[in-house]
């Protein structure tokens, strides 16, 4: 990479950097992460990668897709972590490129310790998952101070492909003022069922957020009630994320891209009748 004032730890050959590329936009990965690509000889990389990320890749270096879309039964993660493993032995510089967060619904964790099993050495680069990039592309803080103390983030798709059971929903409902669900959409009417069973009000504020950080990003505002009607509606497609909570309302106030495209913004999108100084 260009001279940087850091120091950039070497690539070495024989070991595996596994890698998080952020939910899309490709100005969001680490310069870890961009020095992994300038670097590797094998790029593998999954369904979530955006395609300009793995176009920086180094020339000539092999780009092996591992996709697995949503809701399939992973039946290839064998194969999968089988691979790193061949190519770090062969004496390859391995990149293994997940969209968002590995660490992050994106089982960097199952494959790291696969990695271990084989006595491989590796990195972990964490990156920016799509429950905070995405969020912060639409407008939508994952915390702030009028709305939440707490944020969970949720997973809507089990490993049976239903809504994952072993989740408590009536505590989830009870105890996080927002989640942040992933692979949610399937699921969304029961899910929104659920919480709503449980108390939460169906005009709370709901955001989808498609493809976040993509040019092809999708924003639709929604409440409880309406949220899995509306996203049928309006043909909202994944990956896209999930936010349930009041934090979705200062989107009013935070829609950066929006005012990139002539959106007003509201200063008081709360409705709190003052505003924050800087302090
Ligand atoms: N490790 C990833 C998550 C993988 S699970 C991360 O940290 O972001 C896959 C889910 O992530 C999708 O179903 C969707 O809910 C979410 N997701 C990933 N990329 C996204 C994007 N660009 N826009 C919206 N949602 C995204």
């Amino acid at each position: 990479m260009d001279k940087l004032p850091i120091e950039l730890p070497p690539f070495e050959p024989g070991w595996v950097w596994l890698v998080g590329a952020g939910p899309g936009d490709p100005g969001l990965l680490s310069l870890y992460a961009l020095h992994a690509l300038r670097a590797a000889e094998v790029v593998v990389y999954d369904a979530l990668v955006d395609a300009r990320v793995v176009q920086l890749a180094r020339p000539g270096a092999t780009l092996e897709y591992a996709g697995k879309r949503g809701g399939k039964p992973s039946a290839e993660q064998p194969d999968i972590t089988a691979k790193l493993i061949r190519h770090a032995r062969a004496g390859r510089r391995v990149l293994r490129l997940k969209g968002g967060d590995p660490f992050v619904f994106g089982r960097g964790g199952e494959e790291a310790l696969a990695l271990v099993a084989a006595g491989i050495p590796f990195r972990l680069v964490p990156g920016i998952t799509a429950g905070i990039g995405g969020l912060a592309y639409a407008g939508i803080p994952a915390t702030h101070r009028d709305t939440n103390h707490a944020v969970t983030f949720v997973t809507g798709h089990g490993t049976s492909g239903d809504v994952p059971d072993g989740l408590d929903w009536p505590a989830l409902a009870r105890g996080s003022p927002v989640l942040v669900l992933y692979m949610a959409l399937k699921h969304l009417a029961t899910i929104t069922a659920m919480l709503r069973a449980a108390g939460r009000p169906a005009d709370e504020p709901v955001a989808v957020i498609s493809r976040a950080t993509t040019p092809d990003q999708r924003v639709l505002e929604s409440t409880l009630a309406a949220a899995a009607a509306d996203v049928i509606r309006h043909g909202i497609e994944p990956p896209a994320i999930v936010v349930v909570g009041k934090v979705v309302r200062l989107r009013a106030g935070l829609d950066w891209l929006g005012a990139l495209a002539g959106r007003a913004l509201d200063p008081d999108p709360l409705g709190l009748g003052r505003r924050r100084d800087a302090g």
